[in-house]
């Protein structure tokens, strides 16, 4: 078998023509030694927001802002385009289509200011336009560098259900398809360049893998193909010990679990989306965090080992934002049948999850942490669920906290040394930070507990010293 790897690019990696040389130069070093290369490219950065800003936009009827967009996308794409494709006619060939699905996000967005109502659907339409661009971008800058390279739909390979804005694949119809999509493309000795973040139903109707789900697409490619490597270029080198932009002396993680790298993607480390991990490292492949902008950096390698190097210190420190704290509390609740199982029934039924459960203080409440927005929908939902206990007072409140955070500590091991969680919390109490509740992560390698949303930085700068 030919050596096989998928490396996908990140929005910042395709964003500005200095990255795209990098990526120019990454790519063209690996094919030599790699005779089956796939590239993945997310949309240049921004123009993922900028498409859903449109049309959010465009059902508050706001069809200037429409215009507006079309030519910022305009302009961003030929930017580059004058810069790293320089024969005339295949720069005009790319700009031309780039032009057809300019209008096509026009169409959409004013369509739904028609209407005024759009749907999961039609906002993936217009989504998996920023992919649907950067690949022909991308690919023919390749071939302007001398390579052959090939823009390629991840909807004519990726099958997935019709869960708009967070589809799942079905792994064997699209091992079907990539096997006959990509293998001829690299019998003629061509580089694919593929569309992150989208996919299709079988009927062929366009979904997207939800935010950030570039590295998703990357990996069910890397599974689906069996290939030997996947690497994740962005803009940091690799997975570091906490979010470079808060806490500035973060350090890079060389080697990471594949359980202590889930627990980080889980807990808030947008580095690598979530659902990248279980399969590529579940299939033996070697998944990488590289640096585009620092190519000869090594980065993080994610090991299949459990635990590699489980000394039982913190390795990691992540947070994830935007969290209330729904507590159900009431002193009849112990004598209640499966209070527990019907929260989270009542929870799941309103297609809502549950971030974290959290050690109650005492037996008589049940204390979750989810997404604020949620927050609403799911008290109603809950007090619905529990009307009958609610007034009868079984139950005496379900209620939600203001904003908070979700801090979480990251190392195998950790829970079985000693002092680890005294040290924690003695590190916390020194900056007067206010714990709110102390949680149970999902597996044993994390600790996580909730400060107020005020807080977030000094935790993670407090908790960060604690690693060596
Ligand atoms: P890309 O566009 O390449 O997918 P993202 O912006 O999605 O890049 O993810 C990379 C960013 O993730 C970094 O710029 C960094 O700010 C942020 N980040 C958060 N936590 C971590 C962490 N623990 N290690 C590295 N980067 C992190
Ligand atoms: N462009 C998509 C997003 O911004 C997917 C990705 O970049 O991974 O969410
Ligand atoms: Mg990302």
């Amino acid at each position: 078998m030919p050596k096989t790897v998928v490396m996908k690019f990140g929005g910042t990696s395709v964003g500005s023509v200095p990255a795209l040389e990098n990526v120019i130069q990454i790519v063209g070093d690996t094919r030599q030694k790699w005779p089956q290369s796939v590239v993945v490219t997310s949309a240049l950065s921004g123009v993922t927001n900028l498409l859903l800003e449109g049309s959010q936009r465009a059902l508050d009827g706001d069809t200037e802002f429409i215009a507006q967009t079309e030519a910022q996308l305009l302009e961003r794409h030929q930017a580059i385009a004058n810069e790293l494709i320089p024969d005339n006619d295949q720069r005009a060939a790319v700009m031309q289509d780039i032009g057809g699905l300019i209008d096509t996000f026009g169409d959409l967005c004013r369509a739904i200011a028609v209407l005024g109502h759009s749907t999961s659907q039609s906002i993936d339409a217009v989504a998996s336009l920023g992919e649907r661009m950067s690949v022909r971008l991308l690919a023919a800058a390749l071939r302007s560098h001398g390579l052959d390279a090939q823009s390629i739909e991840a909807s004519d390979l990726i099958v997935t259900d019709d869960r708009f804005q967070a589809a799942h694949p079905d792994f064997e119809l699209t091992a079907q398809k990539v096997q006959a999509g990509l293998q001829p493309l690299f019998d003629q000795g061509c580089v694919p360049v593929v569309t992150g973040f989208l996919a299709a139903t079988e009927d062929g109707i366009i979904t997207t893998l939800g935010r950030g789900g570039s590295d998703y697409t990357a990996a069910i490619l890397g599974a689906t193909m069996e290939a030997d490597e996947v690497w994740i270029w962005t803009d940091v080198d690799g997975v570091m010990s906490s979010d470079p932009r808060v806490v500035p002396d973060a350090q890079t993680i060389e080697e990471l679990s594949y359980r202590e790298v889930s627990e980080l993607a889980h807990f808030g480390a947008k580095v690598l989306h979530p659902k990248t991990i279980r399969p590529v490292v579940e299939a033996g492949i070697t998944l990488r965090v590289l640096n585009t902008f620092n190519a000869s950096h090594p980065g993080t390698q994610i090991v299949h080992k459990r635990d590699a190097s489980a000394n039982g210190s913190i390795k990691a420190v992540t947070a994830i934002k935007d969290q209330r704290m729904i507590t159900i509390e009431g002193r009849g609740m112990l004598g209640v049948p499966g209070v527990a199982a019907r929260a989270f029934g009542a929870v799941a039924a309103i297609d809502e999850s549950v971030i974290l459960i959290s050690q109650a203080s005492s037996e008589q409440s049940i204390c979750f942490a989810l997404h604020a927005q949620a927050a609403d929908r799911v008290i109603t939902a809950l007090e619905q669920a529990f009307a009958a206990e609610l007034q009868i007072r079984d139950i005496d409140r379900i209620w939600a906290t203001e904003d908070v955070v979700i801090v979480t500590v990251v190392g195998a091991g950790m829970r079985n040394i000693p002092g680890i969680a005294g040290s924690l919390f003695t590190a916390l109490g020194q900056e007067k930070l206010n714990v709110i509740a102390i949680a149970q992560g999902s597996s044993e390698v994390s600790i996580s507990f909730i400060v107020s949303a005020d807080d977030v930085e000094d935790a993670l700068r407090a908790v960060h010293s604690l690693i060596k």
